[in-house]
């Protein structure tokens, strides 16, 4: 199981997250990244590799 962090200080509001996550963790909450069904994620990585400010954090539980 994995949880998905977003620094809210460095999300720079493009929604690639939202858009590009296979699992839907994320949802958009007063224009920053909240991913809010962390417990869905399967660490494909991809989420990381479309945040341009690599606001997004991944650890293992
Ligand atoms: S690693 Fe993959 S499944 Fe997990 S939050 Fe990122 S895009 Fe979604
Ligand atoms: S991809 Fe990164 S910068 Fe863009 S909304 Fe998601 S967390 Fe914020």
């Amino acid at each position: 199981m994995y949880l998905v962090a977003v620094d809210a200080a460095k999300c720079e509001e493009c929604e690639e997250c939202v858009n590009n996550c296979p699992q839907a963790v994320f949802r958009m909450v007063d224009g920053k990244s909240d991913p809010y069904q962390s417990s869905e994620c399967v660490f494909c990585e991809t989420c990381l590799s479309v945040c341009p400010p690599a606001a997004i954090t991944i650890t293992e539980m």
